[in-house]
């Protein structure tokens, strides 16, 4: 095999998303050509003569290096002595089919739009290392989600382009005669046909549904071009075909899961679904089967937003599932009763984590103060248990250690043990990071800051120069405590918290001996009109002359934004307003490229902060009135900043090591990384979920906090 088809075959298993090595295999085979294909593989070599290629390839040495990279990827792809492979063999036969309407895995695949992407992307990368039977269901979106551009006001501008699919690493689903896998969904009167692609992720298929096929007229061929529709009967049309749809094209490939894990209630229509195959081969009603379907299904829910459940009217929910619901054998009431609190509320809307939670045997939330706060909001659905005995437990998320961890904290990270990464989720693994060098280890941090700076210099001219500008101040400084703050920009998200009290940012920035500077990045949604408020009012601050060139907004957050932020910057601020984040995960990717968090006690934060590996602003108090709270919170946010952390910062000790911020570092990285992971993530799910779904007796629960 030459060098070309070993690089195209590398290129069509994502496991290289999570590979730096393999990265930069096609980085220096031409760096210039691979920024401008998003760093896309696929795509790159198909702009790449197979001769130039050999010639580039030759040129620069890296025949060892392909070759080293093509035998490790089989090796992986191989093995047979996974961790899945001892504590999971049951789940060989019949695998988990984890259903998410988007998935993040890398910046070139457009599927995904933020927090809930991501995670669903680091937990199949995940899976795949642990060598888990695990296949995702999702959609496959043309033009998936926006780009985001500000113009000159600031105003948060919307473009969505095409995704060429012939460049991307998908190959379309055949069943045993190798014919292309279609599958139907009625949806009312009318019948949506859906292709089937699917993906490599490592060892670990991700199957994806999309409408653009000749059989639909155009209006169905729309259907799955853009995520999360505003339009109710599209979004709805959506989720059947992600619930439904998903589940007949496991059926087309031969896959009869074990256990269905429904990532939000976005795919709960598939244990209907579930249900209808079940009384078709055993003739029996739904009544009769749906417990044992809800044996089978696991549900995380993500949000303890209201406005995150979907909700929808019951005349287009009723015409919409009226096919389903008839070879179910329901009457209309029954069937939207699933989706209802109460039963007999002919005006409730049909909500989808309603029917997930009523027709699961595991329902979790994503931190320990979520799973409290979800069994609160879900108790009415149990109203003769006691609050804390509602069904609901908690599985905090965590990151994919290798897809956020820059290169040479890696390197670093070999002190640990030559092999680190294969023991990352035991906590026995990290304490040997006191013995690493304490100025090789700042050093790093430092280089890496450096290369965020030359980042953040390049898309602040191509913005500039986008919006046709004349030059400003895009360089930061390499020797200034660097924060960033780079998330939706959700109201409750509080951006504005640290820019609402000018005169004090004034100081805290300027300050002549110890300035600090800040670098934004987010995306509103759409619809979100206080949001894309926000987001002006960041825009302005990065005009005021008392801020340029200080304080940055960095437009586009997507995947590549963010793996270069939380790899460089040096003090990560998570302010939500508390309750209301249940668990948060880009701080726990900033701790692993030795950042700290400044964070409010909520999500993950609340169970992950212990006085020494980090920082909180505030202790946790929360207001029924939503202006007092922010200001209790700003008042302590200022004071923990210029109080505490900016002092540690410029404490330099004779070698110009700051030992206080190293040591926090140091207790940050021996105490979040193991348990923050994607990996201990995945085995919470297999131990506490996905076994007894497959009817596995697991011998109680060995993690913290599931309280079944
Ligand atoms: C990690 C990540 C998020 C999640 O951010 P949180 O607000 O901390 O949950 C969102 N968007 C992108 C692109 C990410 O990489």
């Amino acid at each position: 095999m030459d060098i070309a088809e070993r690089l195209r075959e590398l290129a069509r298993n994502l496991y290289w998303t999570w590979r730096p090595e393999l990265i930069e295999i096609f980085r220096d085979l031409d760096p210039d050509l691979f920024r401008r294909t998003n760093h896309n593989p696929v795509e790159f070599l198909s702009q790449l003569e197979a001769e130039t290629l050999q010639q580039r390839a030759w040129e620069l040495a890296l025949e060892a290096r392909i070759s080293r990279a093509f035998h490790q990827m089989h090796a992986y792809l191989e093995a047979r002595d996974t961790w899945a492979h001892t504590h999971a063999a049951p789940l060989r036969v019949h695998p988990v089919a984890y259903f998410s309407a988007e998935f993040g895995l890398h910046e070139s695949l457009p599927i995904y739009s933020g927090g809930l992407g991501v995670l669903a992307g680091d937990h199949i990368k995940a899976a795949s290392d642990l060598g888990l039977p695990l296949v995702g269901v999702g959609l496959f979106y043309a033009k998936g989600y926006f780009h985001q551009r500000l113009d000159e006001n600031g105003s948060q501008r919307e473009e969505y382009f095409s995704a060429n699919v012939d460049e991307l690493p998908l190959d379309r689903a055949t069943d045993a005669d190798g014919n292309r896998i279609h599958v139907r969904v009625e949806c009312g009167d009318e019948t949506i046909c859906a292709g089937v692609r699917t993906a490599r992720v490592g060892r670990c298929r991700l199957i994806l549904l999309d409408t653009q096929v000749e059989e639909n007229d155009q209006r169905h061929r729309d259907l799955t071009d853009r995520l999360y529709e505003s339009d109710p009967e599209m979004r709805l049309r959506q989720e059947l075909l992600l619930g439904v749809g998903g589940l007949r094209a496991l059926e087309a490939m031969g896959i009869e899961p074990g256990a269905i894990h429904m990532n939000e209630g976005h795919s709960a229509l598939a244990v209907l679904e579930m249900a209808r195959c079940v009384m078709l081969r055993d003739g029996r009603s739904f009544h009769e089967v749906a417990e044992q379907i809800a044996q089978r299904c696991v549900f995380t829910t993500h949000t303890p937003v209201e406005a995150g459940h979907d909700r929808f009217e019951p005349g287009l929910f009723a015409h919409n599932l009226r096919p389903l619901r008839e070879q179910l054998g329901l009457d209309e009431r029954e069937m939207l009763s699933l989706g209802r609190v109460n039963a007999d509320d002919e005006e409730e809307p049909f909500c989808m984590t309603v029917l997930a939670l009523k027709m699961s045997r595991s329902r979790n939330g994503v931190s320990a103060r979520h799973g409290r706060l979800s069994r609160a909001m879900w108790r009415r659905l149990w109203p003769d248990l006691p609050e804390s005995s509602v069904p609901i437990g908690h599985i905090t998320n965590g990151v994919h250690v290798s897809s956020w961890l820059a290169i040479p904290l890696g390197q670093l990270y070999t002190q640990l043990g030559c092999n680190w990464y294969e023991k990352l989720h035991e906590p026995s693994t990290w304490g040997a990071i006191d013995e690493i060098d304490e100025v090789e280890f700042w050093e790093q941090q430092q280089l890496l800051k450096a290369r965020l700076v030359d980042f953040v210099d390049r898309r602040l001219r191509q913005q500039r120069h986008r919006r046709g500008e004349s030059d400003g101040p895009t360089r930061l400084r390499t020797d200034v405590l660097t924060i960033g703050f780079a998330r939706r920009f959700a109201p409750y998200k509080r951006a504005n918290l640290l820019l609402d009290d000018p005169e004090r940012l004034d100081r805290l920035v300027n300050n002549p001996d110890r300035p600090v500077q800040i670098i934004f990045a987010g995306k509103a949604h759409p619809a979100d009109e206080t949001g894309k408020e926000l987001i002006r009012r960041v825009f302005e601050v990065t005009r005021d002359e008392r801020f340029a060139g200080k304080i940055v907004f960095i437009e586009n957050h997507d995947i590549n934004v963010s793996r270069h932020l939380v790899q460089g910057v040096e003090l990560w601020l998570n302010i939500p307003r508390r309750p209301l984040e249940a668990c948060g995960t880009s701080g726990q990717k900033t701790v692993l490229n030795g950042g700290l968090n400044l964070s409010t006690l909520d999500g993950w934060w609340a169970e992950a902060y212990d006085g020494t590996n980090g920082f909180a602003v505030g202790s946790g108090g929360e207001h029924s009135d939503a202006g007092k709270q922010d200001q209790a919170d700003r008042d302590a946010l200022y004071r923990v900043l210029t109080e505490q952390v900016v002092p540690m910062y410029y404490d330099r000790g004779t070698n110009g090591v700051p030992s206080g911020w190293v040591a926090a570092q140091r207790a940050a990285i021996r105490s979040l990384p193991w348990r923050f992971s994607a990996r201990r993530m995945v085995i919470d799910y297999v131990n506490c979920c996905y076994l007894p779904a497959a009817g596995v007796a697991t011998r109680g629960f060995p993690t913290r906090g599931f309280p079944f």
